[in-house]
């Protein structure tokens, strides 16, 4: 800037001095111009050359200019560096992972996939890029669950390069219109969990036989008017008790596992529900009477569910059982079987009982899982009653739900799908 100024004042002082003023000032922009020329051609080679060369020496402006674009070049450069870096740590972590990942981009089309997503999902780095993912995971569970299910729990499907193996797949969105797809192998955990059922199945069934056995000979000498058993009478009927609360450990085994045999088929009928919760009253009617606990129905004779009979009845009457057991004399309990608003129904049981501890509530469902495993036990509970519900309630896209207080009582109802419900007009 220095040079400019000096030279263009030097060009006027010349040509006030000489009288040439325009022929002066011509020559000190000649020389501005040619300055000017001269280091823009030092910047192009310069760029030309490439980041590792020096920049050109200069000074005033253009040494600024050079200064300038030399820091930004290197600092450019780090950052590059950097982010190369960390897409290489990325790309060595994804490909480490054992679980297949796939990045998907507008109308789930393949972005980017890991290593094992090749091993898992059979896709090819070069070929199916930009293709959509259902041209590759094709199994019918997966289209149907795959923009449904987006984000929650997962869903299991065959491989689509073994059908052997099993795959659980979570769909998660991301910003942009972009969505991560994860799949895991979980063959070994679903065989364990099959070999786990086999057991528990093969046990309480070769156990039946035994105890029907027992079961006879203790009704035999319950029977018999011997007089030299009659001070045996007492452990006899303990043994009774006790072998009939095992056939019942053992029925409640065996149906848990008929409950989780996935594959069983299902057979759907038409259920009429308030004749099923009188039939289930009625078995129920002589314990309800024992303990004088009253019981309530208000029951929508119009309102039919569309599933499996036995499954329904076992879980109702365990609900109906736990709420006499668990109420104490003179109670009330209440059944009601109505539509919701959402087009579902619910079917609710509600007792005048002990009610259940907050903290307990959550757990209630698992298997063997009591508040108080004494008083379960002398009621002649299972500790497997909820568990059958709650597989039962799964198997007909039913929810249940617990609301309890206590020494108040418990509400357990059961919220059925508009899909499982129907009423006397339709279908
Ligand atoms: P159990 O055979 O012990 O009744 P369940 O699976 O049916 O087994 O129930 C699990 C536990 O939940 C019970 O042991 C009891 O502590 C609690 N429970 C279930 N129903 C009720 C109820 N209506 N009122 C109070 N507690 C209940």
């Amino acid at each position: 800037m220095q040079f400019v100024i000096f030279t263009l004042i030097a060009g006027l002082l010349l040509g006030s001095i000489t009288g040439e003023m325009a022929g002066m000032l011509f020559i000190s922009l000649l020389v501005v111009a040619t300055w000017n020329f001269y280091y823009q051609r030092k910047l192009l080679r310069w760029l030309q050359k490439g980041r590792n060369n020096p920049p050109p020496e200069a000074n005033g402006m253009w040494g600024e200019i050079f200064h300038l674009l030399n820091r930004r070049q290197q600092s450019h450069h780090r950052r590059k560096t950097r982010l190369a870096q960390m897409v290489g740590r990325f790309q060595e972590m994804t490909s480490a992972l054992p679980d297949a990942a796939v990045l998907l981009g507008e109308s789930d089309t393949i972005v980017w996939f890991n290593q094992a997503a090749k091993q898992l999902l059979g896709l090819h780095q070069s070929s199916d890029m930009g293709q959509r993912i259902s041209n590759f995971i094709r199994h019918p569970h997966f289209l149907q669950k795959f923009n449904s299910e987006a984000g929650e729990s997962g869903f299991t499907i065959p491989a689509p390069v073994d059908e052997n193996l099993s795959l659980q797949v979570w769909h998660i969105p991301l910003a942009h219109n972009q969505s991560l797809l994860i799949a895991r192998d979980v063959s070994q955990q679903q065989q364990l969990e099959q070999m786990r059922r086999d057991f528990v199945a093969n046990v309480s069934h070769e156990m039946r036989t035994p105890l029907t056995v027992i079961r006879g000979f203790i009704e035999n000498m319950s029977d018999a008017a011997d007089p030299n058993l009659k001070e045996w009478m007492p452990s006899v009927d303990m043994m009774a008790q006790q072998s009939d609360r095992m056939g019942n450990l053992i029925e409640d085994l065996l149906l848990l596992s008929k409950l989780e045999q996935r594959q069983e088929q299902r057979e759907q009928m038409r259920i009429v529900v308030a004749t099923l919760i009188k039939e289930i009253v009625n078995g129920g009617q002589t314990l309800a009477n024992a303990k004088n606990i009253r019981i309530e129905l208000n029951l929508d004779e119009n309102t039919f569910l569309m599933g499996n009979e036995r499954e329904l009845y076992s879980a109702f009457n365990n609900l109906f059982t736990n709420a006499i057991r668990y109420t104490p004399v003179d109670g009330i309990i209440h059944i009601d079987w109505s539509k919701e608003d959402n087009g579902g129904a619910a079917l609710s049981v509600i007792d005048s009982g002990i009610g259940i501890p907050a903290q307990h509530i959550n757990r209630i469902t698992e298997r063997f899982y009591r508040v108080d495993t004494g008083r379960s036990r002398d009621m002649g509970g299972t500790g497997l009653g909820l568990a059958i519900v709650k597989h039962v309630l799964n198997r007909h896209n039913a929810q249940l739900k617990v609301d309890s207080t206590l020494n108040v009582g418990s509400k357990f109802s059961c919220h059925f799908d508009s899909e499982q419900v129907f009423d006397k007009n339709s279908r």
